[in-house]
């Protein structure tokens, strides 16, 4: 069953076309990672998938919601969609406990009770039992990010995008990180992952997507492509990345 479906999607930023022509299916339960050069769309085609950027042309739908839906659509469409940013964007003025409190509350309308005691065995099931009651700027860049992850699965989203989770953290945070991501795989969750991460992409993936030159380069194995590079674009990339 498919979660993610891309038709034919082209994304310009004025004159710059940056996704052009991506056809795409997800389905159910893949982790997907997506690769590619730096400014070749990987954050652009994850934007686009929760609308945080519209498209020129195409379409993209999420559990069968278009982002050319109406408003009340995008808004359930976003709602199916959890997205973990390279910087985390916690609220800062609000504790972990309140920040993975915040969408069940005020986008899912869930009693606060219901909502408080979700958060705590959600931030349980990140290894913060302990630090609910912190506020973000008392807390590690990878405790930081954990709470992230936690915020996104407590909107009980179908599929969670995640944008260079790893990227701003110290090399001895991001294995703690890299393993909450992997139990939320392991947990069945459909995954679209934008990492240079190549150890994560060849255990935990089960697809490897390069992106270049505004289309999908490559869509194989993660163990094939990273073992073989079919190409030499691919394989200067990853001589880059490693
Ligand atoms: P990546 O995540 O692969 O590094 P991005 O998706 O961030 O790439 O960016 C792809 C291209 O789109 C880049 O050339 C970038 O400069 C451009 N771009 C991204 N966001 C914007 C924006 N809001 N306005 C104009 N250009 C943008
Ligand atoms: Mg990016």
């Amino acid at each position: 069953m498919s979660i993610v479906e891309f038709k034919n999607v082209v994304k310009r930023f004025g004159t710059t076309t940056v996704l052009n022509g991506i056809d795409l299916t997800i389905n159910k339960g893949e982790v997907v990672v997506v690769v590619g050069p730096s400014g070749s769309g990987k954050s652009t085609l994850l934007r686009c998938i929760n609308v945080l950027e519209t498209i020129e042309e195409g379409d993209i739908t999420v559990n069968g919601l278009s982002v050319r839906g109406s408003g009340a659509q995008v808004r359930e469409l976003r709602r199916e969609a959890g997205m973990v940013f390279q910087q985390f964007n916690l609220f800062p003025q609000l504790t972990a406990l309140e920040n993975v409190m915040f969408g069940p509350v005020h986008t899912r309308g869930s009693a606060r009770k219901q909502a408080r005691e979700e958060a705590i065995a959600l931030l349980g099931k990140v290894g913060l039992e302990e630090k609910v009651n912190h506020y973000p700027g008392e807390l590690s860049g990878g405790q930081q990010q954990r709470v992230a992850i936690a915020r996104a699965l407590a909107i009980r989203p179908q599929l969670m995008l995640f944008d260079e989770p790893t990227s701003a953290l110290d090399p001895e945070l991001r294995h703690e990180v890299l393993k909450v991501m992997q139990d939320v795989a392991e947990g069945g969750m459909t995954m679209i992952v934008v990492t240079h991460e190549m150890e994560f992409a060849r255990k935990v993936g089960s697809r490897l997507i390069f992106i270049d030159g505004g289309k999908i380069a490559e869509d194989g194995a993660p163990a094939d492509l990273l073992s073989n590079p079919p190409s030499q674009r691919l394989k200067d990339f990853l001589q880059h990345v490693a």
